[in-house]
């Protein structure tokens, strides 16, 4: 994998990461993204670098469950994301895969990606260069492990949850041409293998949990507006 860090833009320690986990549906990627735009901070999506490299391991035409392949593939994994909540991009070898990365293909792929621990580790330690580079005051970073691996001493550390039948109506509303039942099913299934990698459906202590079953959009986005505030001591 390549250094995201060599961008010479001056690095500032005191960058805030905001960190936000949930299971897939919770809507913590809209929800972050909104939460950027408005406190002017930068997005994060950790998904992306996890599907990102199963899009890479799949166009070796390799298999992501065979950990061996996937570690070759990411021998020569050259990846970028933008943090800008307007302009959000992902590539690969200078291909555009924002779009391709959510294909469920890449969805039923990614978590034999995530199980492996050295692609974690290393994609772990881009994350946090990638922050640290941020020219924005903070950044939302949205995953699985962020409370609990990736930036355990954040300020804020948010557990986005919803329930199951919740969750899975939101995904088949987002997804088009996949029956609705395929999508909850395949949402379940990727619950179930992701959580035997990370625990991101219990708070670990200090994590505050924001259930957004009863919540639309805007009021998940004031709640959790308001654990940020208390959080970081400001009236972001
Ligand atoms: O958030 P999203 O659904 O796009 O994440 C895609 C996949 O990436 C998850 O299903 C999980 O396998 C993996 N992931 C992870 N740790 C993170 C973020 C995502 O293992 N911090």
């Amino acid at each position: 994998m390549t250094d995201p860090s060599p961008s010479g833009a001056p690095r500032d320690e005191d960058v805030v990461a905001v960190a936000i986990d949930g299971p897939a549906g919770s809507g913590k990627s809209s929800v972050s993204k909104e939460l950027a735009r408005r406190l002017g901070y930068g997005y994060l999506d950790t998904g992306a670098a996890y599907r990102a490299l199963a899009w890479h391991v799949l166009e070796h035409g390799a298999d992501t469950s065979d950990a061996s392949a996937v570690i070759d593939a990411a021998g020569d994994f050259d990846y970028a994301i933008s943090l800008d909540p307007d302009d959000y991009w992902v590539t690969v070898g200078g291909v555009p895969v924002t779009e391709a990365i959510r294909d469920p293909r890449v969805s039923g792929a990614v978590s034999g990606v995530a199980r492996v621990p050295v692609v974690r580790e290393s994609v772990n330690a881009m994350f946090r260069a990638l922050v640290a580079d941020s020219d924005r005051p903070g950044v939302i970073v949205e995953g699985r492990d962020i409370t609990t691996v990736v930036f355990p001493d954040a300020p804020v550390r948010i557990l986005l949850t919803a329930a199951p039948e919740v969750r899975a109506a939101r995904r088949s509303a987002e997804v088009t041409g996949q029956d609705s039942a395929e999508v909850a099913a395949a949402l379940h299934k990727r619950d179930a293998a992701d959580s035997k990698v990370v625990d991101f459906l219990t708070a670990a202590p200090g994590v505050t949990v924001v259930d957004s079953t009863e919540l639309n959009f805007d009021q998940t986005v004031a709640a959790v507006l308001d654990v940020i505030r208390v959080g970081t001591g400001t009236s972001a």
